[in-house]
């Protein structure tokens, strides 16, 4: 398989460090708000890159933290905590906002055929993993304790901007002037890997530490979670693109200082989803979330075709029309495999070189899109019904559309509807043969009526029927 990786800036072949298995990490939701449907493009694309892997023949172990703790509102270390923010907000708990939103975070990714990854760690269950790595940090001296807080000192790394192919703007957003600099740093991109009493207050959740009772900064959560259940040698980082820098350059920066070699071999970033007022964000408000597709009739899984259908590269221009060309897709779609019969044994030879194309799609950097052409390519291929369903449960491995699942419902649907429309045919007939007085036809659609598992009743408005 070929993927884009930032490190470096090209496109690569992908070799894990272990054959045939790959360790991939996740940065979780900051569970402070509903995910928007732009935090979910990226988990989308990020659960077809797992499947499609799962597909390939790899065994893949995932790994995704929560972050209930230490997310400030400037990613850089600036700003109010996202968490206390969200609990002042809603008059509730941290913990309770945490609870509340990790939750729904889930709902949502479930309703759009998110898998859920294999391990789900929340920032605030690992403390002492964090506090043992800054311990390690500063004993290499790495990190430096200033004005309370514990930093980890940029200068002493050959190469901070790992990612020296991002422009100019992206990496000045950590250290821009007017975020008032933290006057502690000895230099400007340095970062807080513990903040202790020094700083906010009124931070509600708060251990103890070697260096005074504090909590977290937000990037050492991810190295932390990452090594404590992936090891030492990653194979995969992905998130969206807003968090290759500072967040990953500083995951880089802490980890690889804490492992004394490379760390994370491949970074996979999915561009954003952007409405009229450019990307979509929590913070900005106005955002839009699974829950409001679904207030507007919208099946979550067009949202998901929709996504699929531009690489993951490129940036992705929401907009309700784009969707409704999609939902008509979709439902198209659907209807097009209701009408396939399961007739007898699926032709596997015949079906490789429709595999072989939908594989040649995703190995080429995850082209999602010509995944969905090749899906279409088997609806119109001179194979048999039987070898095309196999097809579409096949690819649905990696996709998951769930095509099959609502071609079967809108199939049963149509059922009921025809079944519907015969009994009440049938008790139409029943009163003509009642009105004029033919008693034993009467009888016999009753008893017609009683065999599909209905029954009659007389009533002083007329017959009302029920199932049995
Ligand atoms: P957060 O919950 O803010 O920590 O973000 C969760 C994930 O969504 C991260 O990987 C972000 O990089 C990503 N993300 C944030 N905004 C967007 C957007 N507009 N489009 C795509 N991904 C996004
Ligand atoms: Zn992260």
């Amino acid at each position: 398989m070929i993927l884009y990786n930032t490190l470096g800036g090209t496109k690569q072949e992908f070799v894990p460090h272990e054959a045939g298995k790959v360790k991939m990490y996740t940065c979780g939701p900051t569970v402070y708000h509903y995910a928007h449907i732009g935090n979910l493009r990226t988990y989308i694309m990020e659960d077809v890159l797992e499947k499609y892997l799962r597909y390939a023949g790899y065994d893949v172990l995932r790994v995704m933290n929560i972050t209930d703790v230490g997310h400030l509102s400037s990613d850089a270390d600036t700003g109010e905590d996202k968490m206390l923010a969200g609990a002042k907000r809603e008059h509730k708990s941290v913990l309770e906002i945490a609870d509340f939103y990790t939750k729904a975070f889930f709902s949502d990714a479930g309703k759009l055929n998110i898998k859920t990854p294999d391990v789900v760690e929340p920032a605030t269950h690992c403390i002492p993993e964090f506090i043992e790595m800054i311990g390690r940090l500063i004993d290499n001296g790495y990190a430096y304790l200033a004005g309370g807080n514990v930093y980890f000192d940029t200068s002493k790394l050959d190469n901070y901007y790992v990612f020296g192919n991002m422009n100019e703007e992206e990496l000045q957003v950590g250290v821009r002037e007017d975020v008032g600099e933290d006057e502690n740093k000895r230099n400007k991109t340095d970062f807080v890997l513990w903040f202790t009493k020094s700083k906010f207050e009124d931070q509600e959740l708060k251990w103890e530490s070697p260096w005074g009772y504090g909590y977290p900064g937000w990037h050492i959560e991810c190295s932390a979670i990452s090594i404590k259940h992936a090891g030492e040698y990653l194979d995969i980082h992905c998130g969206g693109v807003d968090n290759a820098f500072p967040h990953h350059t500083n995951e880089i920066a802490q980890s690889e200082a804490y492992l004394g070699h490379k760390w994370c071999n491949y970074w996979f970033h999915v561009l954003h989803l952007l409405d009229k007022r450019g990307k979509m964000s929590k913070s900005k408000g106005g955002f839009l979330t699974v829950s409001l597709l679904e207030e507007k009739g919208y099946d979550p899984l067009a949202y998901r075709f929709f996504c699929l259908q531009s690489h993951y590269r490129k940036p992705l221009v929401f907009s309700f029309e784009n969707l409704d060309n999609c939902v008509q897709a979709y439902n198209k779609l659907v209807a097009r495999v209701a009408n396939l019969k399961a007739d007898g044994e699926a032709d596997l030879a015949a079906a490789k070189q429709y595999q072989d194309s939908f594989k040649e799609a995703l190995d080429n950097d995850l082209n999602t899109s010509l995944a969905v052409t090749a899906l279409y390519d088997v609806l119109k291929g001179d194979i048999s019904d039987a070898t095309k369903l196999y097809l579409i449960a096949d690819f649905d491995r990696v996709l998951s559309l769930g095509l099959i699942e609502a071609a079967e419902k809108k199939t049963a649907a149509s059922t009921d509807d025809a079944d519907t429309a015969k009994i009440e045919e049938l008790i139409a007939q029943r009163a003509e043969a009642k009105a004029a007085k033919n008693w034993g036809e009467a009888d016999r659609i009753r008893d017609v009526l009683k065999e599909m598992g209905v029954i009659v009743k007389d009533t002083k408005d007329g017959p009302v029927w029920e199932r049995i």
